[in-house]
């Protein structure tokens, strides 16, 4: 049933690439028809756009990288690529603990690595903004930390030692309390990022790269900023933070991901005065908010005017929304156990069921794959087989023509708009058991709370 895309690709493509791409082909169509027989997903459309998605990312389709298209973080870029290729060598379903497999994969990554890396190594200072040197998602330091992880997986000691040293160095530049003039504490851009990255860090690493103690000063810093700007505006949350003016909640630049950063840190929150308690109470004022149907408002007040901001009833994307705010309750479910926030869970998952094929395109940010996520926390949590049919529903989605015309329009291959964010939700799909939103380290930080230990198969 791939027969009607193969060729497309195929007559564009060298005798090598071609054999390479035939690899990848039966290696997702074999875990497609394993996933079919112990699942009883319908499958047989999926395994066939499973493979065009792979096929399309994993064939050389960028023959020339240019330093202008490299769009510098893993936002959009083709770092994001890197990250996907990681992904890729840690599959047993694709490497099939192939050594040699691996290392073609990470070598791969590290290509999508060099035109960002020479960028924020060589360009001229001065032309450097501080946003770029210390932002995780849209910036370097999302690069710095790839590029660290990757090298460890490659056994390259030396290299990765030197790879250290931007990600170490900017400790010093997140201790200034206002490095950035619209906000300093979020997730993409500012200090919950710095701290977010360096814990998947240490997951990847064993060991986490920044001392407890230096860890401990921007993890402090971050507290006290959220509770200052609380006190000085009133907020009914004992933590808020403000970006670009806008109490946002979602977790691009909003409280959702700042407190889930505190959650990543759990020996930190216990061990320092009230920390806990803050946190927890602004986790319930996010759960306050959420409304009947399942949703949440994308920000808190509009500073001065009192207002809440509210979505469209039906805008639901990992950007804004519930898709995002899954990953917050599941963590403080995992950390606390109280039923309230796995309750949250599931009205997420429903009305991402209800409303949240969207149309906007296959990536993470506002697309399918960051929706589709939702299935595989709730799936992670619960090890409810209905979850994964869900996940399964989505994947299939990907591959409307609308999409695949976002897609086309967009020609992004980043990690979150466009392609690679994608795969990489069709990898955790076809690995459920360990799915995990990209850079997110929820069901690593803690060994925590979940109804069932190991998912089961589907009946
Ligand atoms: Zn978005």
């Amino acid at each position: 049933m791939a027969g009607d895309f193969e060729g497309d690709y195929y007559a564009q493509v060298s005798d090598e690439s071609r054999a390479e791409g035939l690899k990848w082909k039966e290696r997702i169509l074999d875990s497609m028809r394993r996933i079919e027989a112990c699942h009883q997903i319908d499958a047989e459309t999926l395994q066939g756009k499973c493979v065009l998605c792979f096929l399309k990312i994993s064939l050389p389709i960028i023959a020339a990288i240019s330093l202008e298209d490299f769009h510098r973080g893993v936002y959009s870029g083709i770092a994001g690529l890197a990250y996907m290729y990681l992904k890729a060598a840690k599959s047993e379903t694709l490497c099939c603990k192939d050594d040699r497999q691996v290392a073609k994969f990470l070598e791969k990554g590290l290509e999508f690595l060099t035109p960002p890396l020479v960028y924020f190594y060589d360009y001229p200072m001065k032309h450097r903004c501080q946003d770029d040197i210390v932002a995780f998602i849209p910036g370097a330091m999302s690069v710095h930390v790839l590029h660290v992880a990757v090298l460890k997986n490659l056994k390259q000691r030396l290299a990765l030692r030197d790879a250290l040293c931007p990600v170490k160095n900017a400790w010093l530049g997140l201790c200034v309390p206002d490095f950035l003039p619209c906000g300093s504490d979020g997730y993409f851009c500012g200090r919950a990022g710095y701290l977010s990255a360096l814990r998947w860090l240490e997951f990847e690493l064993g060991t986490n790269p920044l001392e407890w103690g230096k860890l401990s000063v921007v993890l402090t810093l971050l507290l006290e900023r959220g509770r200052d700007y609380a006190v000085r505006t009133r907020s009914p949350s004992p933590l808020m933070y403000c970006y670009d003016r806008v109490e946002y909640l979602g977790p691009c630049h909003g409280l959702s991901t700042i407190l889930m950063t505190f959650l990543m840190y759990p020996d930190w929150l216990r061990s320092t005065a009230y920390a806990e308690r803050d946190v927890k109470q602004s986790v319930d004022y996010i759960l306050s908010l959420q409304s009947a149907n399942g949703n949440f408002p994308s920000s808190a007040n509009l500073p001065g005017t009192g207002c809440l901001r509210t979505n469209d009833p039906e805008t639901l994307r990992w950007c804004q929304g519930a898709p995002g705010m899954v990953h917050l309750m599941a963590a403080a479910f995992r950390l606390w156990g109280d039923a309230e926030y796995l309750e949250s869970c599931r009205k997420c998952a429903d009305v991402t069921w209800e409303l949240g094929l969207t149309e906007k395109g296959p990536g993470l940010c506002h697309g399918i794959a960051g929706n589709g996520y939702v299935f595989l926390v709730l799936y992670r949590l619960t090890g409810e087989k209905n979850y994964l049919r869900k996940a399964a529903a989505f994947a299939e989605f990907l591959y409307t023509e609308e999409i695949a015309k976002a897609a086309e329009s967009t020609s992004q291959l980043g990690l979150f708009e466009g392609l690679a964010g994608a795969v990489c939700f069709l990898i955790d799909f076809i690995e459920p058991d360990t799915a995990e939103f990209p850079f997110f380290t929820v069901f690593s930080s803690s060994a925590g709370n979940q109804l069932s230990g190991k998912a089961e198969p589907l009946a």
